[in-house]
């Protein structure tokens, strides 16, 4: 068998063109989408991945605003712009890129996010909706998953899925989001016995763990479909997940490349959520005129 790969800067594309017709809708209601991006320090790919989510907001035509602080701000400073942004009319989605200084608490700052424009998911309110099964902003990670899922025509109801890493922004959400979607779904971790035994019985392996090339054909069903989620380098600097897709491509019937996988799809979401803030806006009578 030799793997379908799943496409996802085809599928991203698709999302981003109908987020521009989205945000083109609310221009004309006279309302600009506004994502606000916080960066703290001097982190190189932190800069990276925040120069990407202004350029693919500026692309749909979102106002697009990076506040740029140093690594020495204090707690009560950081606290102090979210709050400004909380109160701007113009900005519907607030994002503070990950990870900060030590000396900042992130827990602290997530919660100091309005829920209303918490665009990447993290906040506890939000997260506890997602739980129960309320409409809210979901992860962008996993929910780029999902739409990737669903956009393949992957059914994955009553089908096995397998999670690979329990964290906050990845593992534990996915693992609820396909629950809701009716599979019947394991969490694998540091801790877990005999991996291979367990992964080997899904018909869905989502790996997060951020090992590069971890996961093989060892590890996977026959026919199964694969999303690789690891954004790791290996051994020659190459950008790599954490599956071997080499190795699982004779074995599964559909994977996710990397790059070009999960990758495109993480940051499309977040403009999904930014726009559908700006639409929830526009219906309560949040939105200022257009910037
Ligand atoms: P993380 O917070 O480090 O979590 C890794 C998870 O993997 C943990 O739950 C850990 O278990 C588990 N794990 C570690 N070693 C394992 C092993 N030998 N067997 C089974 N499980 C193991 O990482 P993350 O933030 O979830 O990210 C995971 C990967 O996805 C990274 O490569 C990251 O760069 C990538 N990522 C990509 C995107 C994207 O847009 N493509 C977005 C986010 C993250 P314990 O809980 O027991 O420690």
């Amino acid at each position: 068998m030799t793997a379908k790969l799943i496409d996802g800067v085809a599928i991203g594309k698709e999302l981003r063109s109908e987020i521009n017709d989205g945000v083109r809708k609310l221009l004309e209601k006279g309302c600009q989408p506004g994502l606000a991006v916080i960066l703290v320090g001097n982190n190189p790919a932190s800069h990276t991945y925040v120069r990407n989510k202004e350029k693919s907001s500026i692309e749909v035509g979102m106002k697009s605003e990076v506040i740029r602080l140093s690594e020495e701000v204090t707690e009560a400073e950081l606290l102090k712009q979210i709050e400004s942004l909380n109160a701007d009319d113009t900005i519907h989605g607030i994002l503070v890129q990950l990870p900060l200084p030590k000396h900042i608490d992130e827990d602290l700052v997530i919660q100091a996010i309005d829920p209303k424009k918490d665009v990447d998911g993290f906040h506890p309110v939000n997260v506890g909706k997602m739980l129960i099964g309320q409409q809210t902003f979901l992860p962008c990670t996993p929910y780029g998953i999902m739409e990737l899922l669903d956009r393949s025509g992957v059914d994955i109801a009553g089908k096995h899925a397998v999670v690979i890493g329990r964290s906050n922004i990845v593992g534990k959400p996915m693992g609820q989001l396909l629950l809701q979607k009716d599979a019947t779904v394991t969490y694998c971790h540091s801790k877990t016995k005999d991996l291979s035994s367990i992964t080997k019985q899904a018909d869905v392996i989502v790996a997060a763990i951020g090992k590069s090339k971890f996961i093989t054909d060892e590890h996977i069903k026959e026919g199964a479909v694969v999303i690789d989620v690891g954004m790791n380098r290996d051994e020659n600097g190459k950008l790599c997940g954490d599956v071997d897709t080499e190795k699982a491509k004779a074995v599964a019937a559909a994977i996710t490349p990397v790059p070009g996988g999960v990758g495109p799809m993480t940051i499309t979401m977040l403009l999904k959520n930014t726009l559908r803030s700006a639409e929830m806006a526009v219906t309560e009578g949040r939105c200022s005129k257009k910037a």
